[in-house]
């Protein structure tokens, strides 16, 4: 099952914006499964999957956040990389067995937003602003809340 690990040579200054990338190209979403820290505590080392990796048992439920479990293998591997000062990614397989979300509608992670935001997103995409922009009036608003910054990216194409 294991295919040959590629080491891509695009490098992303973070974690998030190297997910961002790699799970907006489609309208997938991208969740971070492990980690790894060095002796300082600092993160070098992310093991990222398809939100639709796991498997249930039986028949496949929806759960309450309507998050569907299809067992899809794909996975990519974020590492630092201190000679480039930003992190590379290794595909470890990059086949989804299923469609990605077309829209922010129709993706579970929307419903993650709260009204507010959901409205404050309306908003602003109302104003034609960017996807960039818009996460960034977000931010400013909900600064110690990043987790539901991605979703805005993942869906907006
Ligand atoms: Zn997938």
């Amino acid at each position: 099952m294991m295919k040959d690990r590629l080491l891509l040579s695009e490098v992303y200054s973070g974690v998030d914006e190297l997910a961002i990338a790699r799970g907006c190209e489609n309208g997938y979403v991208l969740v971070r499964r492990q980690s790894k820290t060095n002796e300082t505590g600092v993160v070098i080392k992310v093991w990222l999957k398809c939100d639709h990796w796991g498997v249930y048992k039986g028949e496949p439920k929806v759960r309450r956040t309507g998050s569907k479990k299809f067992g899809c293998e794909f996975e990519l591997i974020g590492k630092y990389e201190r000679s480039c000062g930003g992190w590379k990614l290794c595909e470890v397989n990059n086949e989804h067995n299923h469609q990605g979300a077309e829209k922010l509608g129709g993706h579970p992670y929307a419903m993650r937003l709260n009204e507010s935001k959901t409205h404050l997103v309306e908003q602003l995409s109302n104003q034609n602003m960017l996807p960039r922009d818009v996460l960034a009036a977000i931010k400013d608003q909900n600064p110690d809340n990043v987790s539901n910054l991605r979703s805005i990216y993942n869906c907006d194409n």
